[in-house]
């Protein structure tokens, strides 16, 4: 079915039922939450009823955005829907643990643009080719002919602004920025929306970055970067998902790096992995091999076992990538 068939399935959808299950993936960052209120917007103004839920708290960086106060954590809700959106999340183990939320025939409208989705809904808008699910939410809207407020330019922009990088990533494409220059028509504040969303660094993730910088190694002619955040080292610390955002990014941009790894231990022996590229290496696929996905320049996975041989492993696999020879 073409893409633009799917619109029109997902607008009926969205049209025909009601009292919606909105799902955000683990670990939320600024395009999931961004793109899932924008979809709370569309619903509100549809008069239709829905639930916001995540299994993880959402960063309180983003409690600007109008009615991020109202996403519910997994354990706060006491039934199941039957209608689900999910938004940015590429399978369903990224929408976390909240099966128990889900009737047993649920219907799943999957929002995403990530190239390893793997169309778990009944009905998939996946578009490889968009930076942030918040831009196939502003596809959606204009597909809705709806009107676009402050609130969901807001919402929409955020998305933009934060899944590149603060329009700087190589998925900048012009239609973003064309997104982006309609939306700032709406009296939305692009500066303090970047210090919130980008430039502030909490007193946690000054400490952390501390300590990160402080186990970075590059190996393999220093063209992969890598640091590691151990257990004990964010136990200490009362950390969020959030205080760790980032560190990968500076693996990557250290000079002549290609890849950068960010290893972070959130259990004894079970490691959240985050990969970066900078030109050639498709760590998306890398990631696939090992249970996870993403983007080719942007990636992760979940490993349980050892660091070393975790170590060995990605280095094995990173090598056996045919690209490497267009860097050398
Ligand atoms: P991050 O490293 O910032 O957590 O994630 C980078 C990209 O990879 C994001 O697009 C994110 O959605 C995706 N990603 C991270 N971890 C996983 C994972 O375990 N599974 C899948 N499918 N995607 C992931
Ligand atoms: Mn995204």
């Amino acid at each position: 079915m073409n893409i633009q068939r799917k619109f029109v399935e997902a607008v009926k959808f969205i049209q025909e039922n009601d009292d919606y299950l909105l799902v955000s993936h683990v670990h939320p960052d600024g395009d999931t939450i961004s793109s899932t209120l924008a979809m709370a917007h569309v619903l509100k103004a549809l008069g239709k009823s829905f639930t916001m839920v995540n299994q993880d708290s959402i960063p309180s960086r983003f409690d600007f955005l109008p009615m991020a106060k109202d996403i519910h954590s997994s354990d706060e809700l006491k039934r199941s829907f039957s209608k689900v959106i999910t938004l940015d999340a590429a399978d369903k183990k990224r929408i976390g643990n909240i099966e128990h939320l889900l009737l047993k025939n649920a219907e799943i409208l999957n929002i995403d643009h990530h190239p390893t989705n793997d169309n778990f809904g009944k009905i998939n808008i996946v578009v490889p080719t968009a930076a942030a699910t918040a831009e196939v939410m502003y596809d959606l809207i204009q597909e809705m002919a709806m009107e676009v407020n402050k609130e969901l330019a807001t919402c929409i922009y955020t998305g933009l602004l934060t899944d590149t990088g603060g329009f700087r990533y190589s998925n900048t494409s012009s239609k973003v920025m064309r997104i982006a220059a309609d939306l700032l028509t709406y009296d939305i504040s692009p500066g303090e929306i970047a210090e919130i969303s980008l430039e502030t660094i909490s007193r946690n993730h000054l400490t952390i970055l501390k300590r990160a910088f402080d186990h970075v190694e590059l190996v393999e002619n220093d063209r992969i970067a890598w640091t590691v955040l151990y257990h004990s080292d964010l136990n200490d610390l009362s950390t969020t998902s959030d205080d760790t955002e980032g560190i990968v990014n500076y693996m990557r941009n250290i000079e002549g790096v290609e890849v950068g790894i960010f290893f972070k231990e959130v259990q004894s022996e079970e490691f959240k992995v985050s990969l970066r590229s900078k030109k050639v290496v498709d760590v998306g696929a890398i990631a696939k091999g090992f249970g996870g996905g993403g983007h080719a320049r942007a990636a992760g996975f979940t490993y349980y076992g050892k660091l070393e041989i975790l170590k060995e492993q990605i280095i094995s696999k990173l090598l056996d990538f045919k690209g490497w020879g267009s860097i050398e």
